[in-house]
C-alpha cells in the first residue's frame, strides 16, 4: 500500500484529471479524495470517512456499490475469455445475451443495439449513423443536428458541440458547424413569468419551428435531447413538451435521438425516459445504468426504420466502416447482463419511482419554503434544489459567493455527497436506485442543515 504522501505526490506529478482546474489542483487547492471502497449507497475514503453517495458516482452506480453478483460475473468472464472482438460478425455469449436483454427492454420498434464504451462515443456513433442514413437515402444536404442549450451529450468533438453548456465549448473551438442549439425546456427559467406550462411549451415549439424554418428542414437531420435534462440542472420537462416536440420532428422528417445515458434503466421510475414521456426515438443512447459503471460500456439502440436503411447501405457500399476495438467488450457485457438481472430482481425501477417521489416530497417539506430555495424538482431519483438570492424574481446569487459549491461542501460535512450543477446554484441529487426511505431522510436532513449554514 502506498502512503498518503506518496499517493498525493504521484497524483500531482502524473495524473491528468478530467474536468478539473489543473492549476488549482497542482497547487493543492482542490479536493483530493482517494476513494477506497463502497457498499450499498455508501463509499469510503482513505481518511476513514463513510459518505452517503447522493450522486451515485456520476449518476451511474445505479445498483449501488459492492454487488458481488456483478463482481463475480466480471471475474468469471475475465478468467474464461477476457477479450475477443466483435468485428465481421464475431461475438461472445455475453455480448449477444446483453444485446437481447437490452432490446427486450427497449421501446417498441427498436431491435438492434451497437455497443461502445461510454456515452460520448455512443453519441458519436449516433451522429455518424444519422449522416450515413441520409447519404444512403440520397439526401446529402440533410445533415444538421439540433440540440438544446443546457443539454449534455459528452465532451468529444461532435458530442462536446452537441452539449449546450459553455464550459465544454470554451477555448476548444466548439461547437462545430452543423450543430445548432434551441431553447432549453426549463420552465422555472422561462422569460415570461406569466406563461403557464402549456404556454411555455408552445414557446419552446415556436423557437424550434423558427430555427427549422431559418435553416431549412431539408438541411436538418436529427434532434437530440435527454428526456429529462441532466448536467444542465436536473430538470424534468414541462407537461406535454415531448409530444409537442415529437410532432414537429415528424412533420419535418427529422430523426429523434433520445440521450438516455442518465435516464436509461430506471432512473426516472420507468425503464426508459422515452417510455416515461412518450418519446418515439430513432436512436437511444445508453451507458451509465447499462452496467451501473462496474465496467465501461455504452450502446446505441437503433430503430427498425433506421436499421433497414443501414442494411440497404451496406448492400450498396459494403461493410459499415465504424468500429472500436472494444465494441461489445465481453467483460463489460458480462457486467451488463448481471446488472440488468439485478435491476429486475431487486425491483429497482419501481424503487426509483417510489423512493424518488418520497425524496422530492420530503425535500419540498423541509426546505421548499426557505426564502433562498427557488425550486425543488425531480422525477424518480433525479432531484434538484435550485437556490436563488430572491425567490420572488428568481435572481441568481452572485457567482463569486459560490453558494451551490458551499452547500455541497456543508452537505459533505454532514456525510452526504451531492453535486453542484452548472447554470446557477443547483444541488443535484441522483443516488443509487436502491436508496431506502431512511437514506432519503438522511439526505434531506443534511440538505436542511447545509442550507441553514449557508443562506
Ligand atoms: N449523455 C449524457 C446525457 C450524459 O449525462 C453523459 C455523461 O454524463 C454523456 C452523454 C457522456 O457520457 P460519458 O461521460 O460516458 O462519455
Amino acid at each position: 500500500m502506498l502512503t498518503n504522501d506518496q499517493l498525493d505526490k504521484w497524483d500531482r506529478e502524473s495524473f491528468f484529471h478530467p474536468s478539473t482546474h489543473l492549476a488549482q489542483h497542482a497547487r493543492g487547492e482542490s479536493p483530493n479524495r482517494i476513494v477506497t471502497g463502497g457498499s450499498g449507497v455508501y463509499i469510503e475514503d482513505r481518511d476513514g470517512n463513510r459518505l452517503l453517495d447522493g450522486f451515485a458516482g456520476l449518476y451511474c452506480v445505479n445498483v449501488g456499490y459492492g454487488r458481488p453478483e456483478i463482481a463475480e460475473a466480471i471475474a468469471a468472464q475475465a478468467k474464461e475469455l477476457a477479450y475477443y472482438h466483435a468485428y465481421v460478425g464475431h461475438g461472445t455469449e455475453a455480448s449477444i445475451t446483453l444485446a437481447q436483454m437490452v432490446t427486450d427492454r427497449a421501446p417498441a420498434g427498436m431491435s438492434k443495439v451497437y455497443f461502445g464504451l461510454g456515452g460520448s462515443d455512443a453519441n458519436e456513433t449516433n451522429i455518424k449513423l444519422v449522416w450515413y442514413y441520409n447519404n444512403i437515402l440520397g439526401r446529402p444536404e440533410k445533415k444538421k443536428i439540433i440540440s438544446r442549450w443546457r443539454g449534455y451529450h459528452g465532451s468529444g468533438l461532435v458530442t462536446g458541440s452537441l452539449t449546450g453548456l459553455e464550459l465544454f465549448h470554451k477555448k476548444f473551438d466548439l461547437p462545430l458547424d452543423r450543430i445548432l442549439h434551441t431553447t432549453a425546456p426549463v420552465y422555472y427559467r422561462r422569460e415570461n413569468l406569466a406563461s403557464s406550462e402549456a404556454e411555455f411549451v408552445a414557446e419552446c415549439v415556436a423557437d424550434l419551428e423558427a430555427l427549422i424554418e431559418r435553416e431549412g428542414a431539408d438541411t436538418i437531420a436529427a434532434f437530440i435531447g435527454e428526456p429529462a435534462l441532466g448536467t444542465g440542472g436536473l430538470v424534468p420537462p414541462p407537461a406535454g413538451y415531448w409530444p409537442a416536440i415529437q410532432a414537429v420532428l415528424d412533420k419535418h422528417d427529422i430523426l429523434m435521438i433520445a440521450d438516455e445515458v442518465v435516464t436509461g434503466f430506471g432512473r426516472l421510475g420507468s425503464m426508459f425516459g422515452s417510455d416515461h414521456y412518450g418519446i418515439r426515438p430513432d436512436f437511444i443512447t445508453i451507458a451509465k445504468g447499462l452496467t451501473s459503471a462496474y465496467a465501461p460500456l455504452s450502446g446505441s439502440i437503433v430503430s427498425d426504420r433506421v436499421w433497414k436503411v443501414l442494411e440497404q447501405g451496406t448492400d450498396e457500399f459494403g461493410a459499415i466502416g465504424h468500429g472500436w476495438t472494444y465494441s461489445a467488450h465481453p467483460i463489460g457485457a458480462a457486467a451488463g447482463v448481471a446488472n440488468l438481472k439485478l435491476i429486475d430482481s431487486l425491483g429497482l425501477v419501481e424503487n426509483a419511482g417510489s423512493v424518488g417521489a418520497y425524496l422530492k416530497q420530503a425535500l419540498t417539506d423541509a426546505v421548499g419554503d426557505h426564502p433562498n430555495v427557488g425550486e425543488v424538482r425531480g422525477e424518480g431519483l433525479l432531484c434538484a434544489v435550485e437556490f436563488v438570492a430572491d425567490k420572488t424574481d428568481r435572481t441568481y446569487f452572485d457567482p463569486a459567493q459560490k453558494v451551490g459549491g458551499r452547500i455541497v461542501g456543508k452537505l459533505l460535512e454532514e456525510g452526504v455527497i451531492g453535486r453542484a450543477m452548472p447554470q446557477g446554484d443547483i444541488l443535484g441529487l441522483a443516488p443509487p436506485l436502491c436508496l431506502t426511505r431512511a437514506e432519503a431522510d438522511k439526505i434531506v436532513a443534511a440538505t436542511q442543515t447545509a442550507l441553514k449554514t449557508v443562506a
